[in-house]
């Protein structure tokens, strides 16, 4: 307890001890991902999963707060994993190179206390929210772009959720928009993930906070936005799911599983062909990043 004890100042025992028995999964550990984790290790959260199937590019260092230019190369969650490791050692610390699909998101977040949404693709926000309220687990959504970023508290049953607001297209040439790349500064990435981290303690405190957050790095200004559920929300008050039941066409952009088994290596391997770059892991599969 020596470790946490200004902060016992601040939470107190009680809090400091509901931490330490949470089960926190963290999908995506990119730019916010790596950030989120880096606090919940920092705060004490009894056991951390991270899920990410990409590798540390040179383009990631600028916003990224956990990785290094001797990271780059190396699988995201493998590396976020370790860097846990030393921030806190006497935590439970597991990592998954995969994506999040239909088949596996329920698998994976299954007993967790809650989910953190470190993912930048909307279409994968929308079915880890399916996922989420249909095994009632809080979701905690964030989401940067430029200077500006967004994060709200979804409790199952309490709160609106991401549905209830995000209103998603799945026409071909309009997704292909939303696959562009988005210019993003460290700044709105610390202050969003400070504050999805923050609506965790305060649910933990027993409050729950319907709002969406809207951040503004450039003016420094943050706004609180009360979100009503939807009565025609397909996910919160239909319960369809249609993320979650494939009714919605995936994006041509983010990555992908690939059929193939490329198990003869033996560290992970990047190919880039016209276009194409495919990520090979040991014992686990290749994946193809398309797009941004
Ligand atoms: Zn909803």
């Amino acid at each position: 307890m020596e470790r946490y004890s200004r902060q016992l100042l601040v939470l107190g025992l009680e809090l400091q001890q509901k931490l330490s028995e949470l089960k926190v999964l963290i999908a995506g550990c990119g730019a916010l991902g790596s950030t989120i984790a880096e606090l919940l290790a920092r705060l004490g959260v009894g056991e951390i999963t991270v899920i990410d199937a990409d590798i540390v590019d040179i383009t990631n260092l600028h916003r990224t707060h956990l990785f290094t230019e001797d990271d780059v190369g190396k699988p995201k969650a493998e590396v976020c994993a370790n860097k846990l490791s030393k921030i806190n050692s006497t935590i439970k610390i597991n990592y998954i190179i995969d994506i999040i699909d239909e088949k596996n998101i329920e698998s994976i977040i299954i007993n967790k206390d809650y989910i953190f949404d470190g993912l930048d693709n909307l279409y994968y926000k929308l079915l880890l929210n399916d996922a989420a309220i249909k095994m009632n687990i809080p979701l905690i959504y964030g989401g940067i772009n430029g200077e500006y970023g967004s994060a709200k508290l979804i409790v199952p049953n309490k709160t609106s959720c991401l549905s209830c607001f995000v209103d998603y297209s799945n026409t071909g040439e309009e997704t292909y928009n939303a696959c562009d790349v988005i210019g993003v500064t460290p700044l709105i990435v610390e202050l969003t993930a400070s504050i999805q981290v923050s609506l965790m303690l305060k649910h933990l405190r027993g409050v729950i906070d319907n709002s969406l957050y809207y951040i503004d790095s450039r003016e420094i200004e943050i706004e609180k936005i009360n979100i009503q559920k939807s009565i025609s929300c397909k996910s919160c008050s239909l319960r369809e799911f249609p993320f979650l039941n494939q009714k919605i066409l995936k994006p041509k952009c983010g990555i992908f599983r690939l059929p193939t088994e490329d198990f003869n290596i033996e560290k992970p391997k990047v190919s880039k062909t016209s276009g194409r770059t495919i990520l090979c892991y040991p014992k686990i599969g290749c994946f193809e990043k398309r797009g941004s």
